[in-house]
């Protein structure tokens, strides 16, 4: 952290005395997790680190075909979890391999993920196409939808408040994840999460969802629309890419041109949609 003006370093011994602990450095305190990306940040701000590792909050549950996971899991304890993996079509570890490298997540936890939110994050894009909820502990108890959540000024609601919990709801079908960077370990481009439900050899539900546009991942509702009561195959996939296409809302920054992620977008929607079916169906 810049500034060096870290005073002192707790180890937070339940949610109450790290809640007690934020209340006591109001804007000069902030919660540690894995430190991954606090630790690279600019908040020059603090004086107390409330470190959330040791208070009970690293677990992985299966929830009647949905997962519960507890904020300081690690990414990599997420992908060692059999709830994890099992977990629709198994989406967790395509999404947890393609963030950053292995000592990286081994140490930046869940929760720390869905408050970091970076615009081109990973994690985001899945969480908002999966309908994940958050949960928190402030001044009182709390959740939301993360898709919800984003659209709030969530950063402050975090400065006095702790995520306990991230749940992910049971889905009858699959998803799948696709993601460019320009390496292995690169941050993304674009990236695209989608999910389907196939019944009766027609897809019954869709989820689509894009990030690093480069804004932070939203869903595609007129895609999920165009997908659902139709024949899974190639012609919709080629349907879908073009509809993408044609109508996705995307900019430009440093790393890439609004015509590239135009095209990739369509292409990256295709491909996982295509993927997604394919889990569903098998
Ligand atoms: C070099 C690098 C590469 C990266 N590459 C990728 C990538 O390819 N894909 C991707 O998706 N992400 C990537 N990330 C982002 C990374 O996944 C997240 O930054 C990481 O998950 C943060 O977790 P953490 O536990 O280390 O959080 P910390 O650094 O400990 O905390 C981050 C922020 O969240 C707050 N916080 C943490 N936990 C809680 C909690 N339970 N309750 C309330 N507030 C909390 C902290 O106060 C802080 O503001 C990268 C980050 C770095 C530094």
């Amino acid at each position: 952290m810049h500034g060096g003006r870290v005073r002192r370093f707790h180890f937070a011994r339940d949610v109450e005395e790290a809640l007690s602990l934020l209340a006591a450095y109001g804007s000069r305190g902030a919660v540690l997790a894995g430190g991954v990306d606090l630790l690279r940040s600019p908040r020059g701000d603090v004086e107390g680190l409330v470190d959330i590792t040791r208070i009970g909050l690293s677990s992985v549950r299966e929830t009647g075909g949905g997962v519960a996971i507890g904020a300081t899991t690690t990414l990599s304890g997420v992908l060692e979890s059999q709830a994890g993996h099992d977990y629709a079509g198994g989406i967790l570890p395509e999404v947890l391999r393609a963030v950053a490298s292995l000592p990286l997540r081994n140490m930046a936890t869940l929760g720390g993920a869905v408050v970091s939110a970076h615009p081109w994050a990973d994690i985001p894009t899945a969480l908002v196409a999966l309908g994940a909820e958050v949960r928190w502990q402030g001044e009182r108890e709390g959740r939301s939808l993360v898709e919800e959540l984003y659209r709030t000024p969530f950063r402050g609601l975090f400065r006095s408040a702790v995520v306990t919990e991230v749940r992910f709801p049971p889905w009858n079908g699959a998803f799948a994840y696709e993601k460019v960077g320009r390496t292995r370990y690169d941050i993304a481009l674009l990236n695209a999460c989608c999910g389907v439900g196939v019944e009766d050899g027609r897809i019954a539900w869709a989820r689509v969802a894009v990030g690093a546009r480069p804004t932070r991942g939203e869903r595609l509702p007129w895609a999920e629309e165009a997908l659902v009561g139709r024949v899974p195959g190639e012609p919709l996939w080629n349907e879908v890419r073009r509809l993408v296409e044609e109508r996705i809302e995307v900019g430009e920054d440093r790393r890439a041109s609004g015509e590239w992620r135009r095209t990739v977008a369509g292409v990256l929607v295709a491909r996982a949609v295509a993927r997604a079916a394919r889990k569903a169906s098998a």
